[in-house]
C-alpha cells in the first residue's frame, strides 16, 4: 500500500513504538498508586507530559485526554460554563469536533459561525465584527485537515483578547509540523497525527484559563480531567513530540520538496485552498467531471481520500469545499493526498502518474 492520508492519520514513528512496548508489558502499574512501580509511571509521564507541551512552544499547564475531539469537547463546554459570557464564535471550515459541539451549545445560546472566502480563508473584519462583549470563546483551527489552510491564529487571538474573550485553537493539523503562533488561551493537539499511538491528546491551557471539568472521577490531572493515565499512550506522545521538535525542519524541507514532485504532475487538476498560506503536506486537488469515488475505488492499494476520515463514506460533500463557494458536483470531484516524514518522492511521482491515468479513463 502506498499510504497518501497524513491528514487522517500518520505511521507510528518505530522510536515510538519501542518507548511504549514497557509500559504495555512488564510496567503495568497504575501512575496514580503511591508506591514505586506507581511512582515510575507517574515520572514518565511527567517526562512525556513536559515533551508535549514543550512542542507547544509556550508555558502553561498541559492535561492529557483520550482525543483531541475530547480536549475540544472540553475547552468549548467548559470555558463556556466558567464564563457568565455564552455566545460562541468559530469558522465554517472548522473540524466536526468542533462544529458539532459548538451546535450543540448553539441549542440555548448565541453562536456565529463565519465564512470563509474562496481560498478558505477568515476575513479579521468579520472576526472583529463578531466578537462582543458576550463572547465567552473564539474557536479557530490552525492548519485545516481537508485542505491545509493556515489560519491566521495569532491575528485572531488578539481580537478575541480585545473583547475579554478567550481563543480556543485547534492545533492537531499543525502541532509537530510548523511552530504554534503566540495568542491562543486553549490548544488541544492528538498524538496520533504527530507518529504518535490513538486514544491519547492532549489539551493545553494558559494559567488562569482553565475550563471548567468535563470528566469527574479520581481528581486526576489536577482535578481537571478524571480518570487513571495511559503510560504507554502518554511515553508514546511524548516521544512522538520529542523526534517532531527535533526533525521539524528536515520534515519541513521533507515536505515542501514532496510538494513540488507533486504539483509538477497536476496538468489539469486545480488545487482546492490557498496554495500560499498551506501547510504543504496537504494537497487537495480537483478535475472537472470526475467521480472522485469511483477513482479512490479503482486505486485500491493506494491510500488517498475524499476529504476528512470521519465525512468519508457519508455521501455528503464535504462542508469545507462547499464553504469556499464550490458547488456539490466539484466538491465531489476532489481528492485528498496527505503526506509527510515516510513518504518518497517516488511514491508520490507514481502516485500522481496512476491517478492521472485514472481520471483520463473516466
Ligand atoms: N481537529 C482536526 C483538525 C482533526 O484533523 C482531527 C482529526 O481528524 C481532530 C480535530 C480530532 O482528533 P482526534 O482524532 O484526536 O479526536
Amino acid at each position: 500500500m502506498i499510504y497518501l492520508d497524513y491528514q487522517a492519520t500518520t505511521p507510528m514513528a518505530p522510536e515510538v513504538e519501542q518507548a511504549m512496548l514497557p509500559w504495555l508489558g512488564e510496567k503495568f502499574a497504575n501512575p496514580h498508586a503511591p508506591y514505586r512501580a506507581g511512582r515510575e509511571a507517574a515520572a514518565a509521564i511527567s517526562v512525556a507530559r513536559d515533551r508535549v507541551s514543550a512542542l507547544m512552544g509556550q508555558g502553561g499547564k498541559l492535561a492529557f485526554t483520550g482525543s483531541a475531539t475530547e480536549a475540544i469537547n472540553w475547552a468549548i463546554k467548559g470555558i463556556v460554563a466558567k464564563s457568565e459570557r455564552k455566545h460562541v464564535v468559530t469558522i465554517a471550515t472548522e473540524h466536526a469536533a468542533v462544529l458539532d459541539t459548538v451546535d450543540w451549545h448553539g441549542r440555548h445560546h448565541d453562536v456565529t459561525i463565519l465564512p470563509v472566502d474562496s481560498s478558505g480563508l477568515v476575513d479579521l473584519e468579520a472576526v472583529r465584527a463578531a466578537v462582543t462583549e458576550d463572547t465567552a470563546l473564539v474557536a479557530a483551527m490552525l492548519v485545516n485537515n481537508e485542505i491545509g489552510v493556515i489560519q491566521p491564529i495569532a491575528e485572531i487571538a488578539a481580537i478575541a483578547h480585545e473583547k475579554g474573550a478567550l481563543m480556543l485553537c485547534d492545533a492537531v493539523q499543525g502541532y509537530g509540523r510548523m511552530p504554534i503562533p503566540d495568542g491562543p488561551d486553549l490548544i488541544a493537539a492528538s498524538a496520533h497525527k504527530i507518529h504518535g499511538p490513538k486514544g491519547v491528546g492532549c489539551l493545553w491551557m494558559r494559567e488562569g484559563c482553565e475550563p471548567e471539568p468535563l470528566i469527574h472521577g479520581g481528581g486526576q490531572e489536577e482535578g481537571l480531567r478524571s480518570g487513571t493515565l495511559s503510560p504507554a499512550l502518554c511515553v508514546g506522545f511524548g516521544m512522538a513530540a520529542k523526534i517532531a521538535s527535533e526533525r521539524m525542519e528536515e520534515d519541513h524541507a521533507h515536505v515542501a520538496a514532496l510538494w513540488e514532485a507533486a504539483t509538477a504532475q497536476l496538468g489539469e487538476w486545480t488545487v482546492n485552498g490557498s496554495t500560499d498560506r498551506r501547510y504543504r503536506g496537504n494537497l487537495n486537488i480537483r478535475r472537472q467531471g470526475l467521480d472522485s469515488a469511483r477513482l479512490i475505488s479503482e486505486l485500491r492499494d493506494i491510500a488517498i481520500s475524499l476529504g476528512s476520515a470521519c465525512a468519508s463514506g457519508s455521501g455528503r460533500p464535504s462542508h469545507v469545499l462547499r464553504a469556499l463557494g464550490l458547488s456539490d458536483m466539484q466538491a465531489k470531484s476532489s481528492i485528498r493526498i496527505g503526506f509527510g516524514r515516510y513518504t518518497t518522492e517516488e511514491e508520490i511521482t507514481d502516485t500522481l502518474a496512476r491517478i492521472n491515468e485514472a481520471a483520463a479513463n473516466q
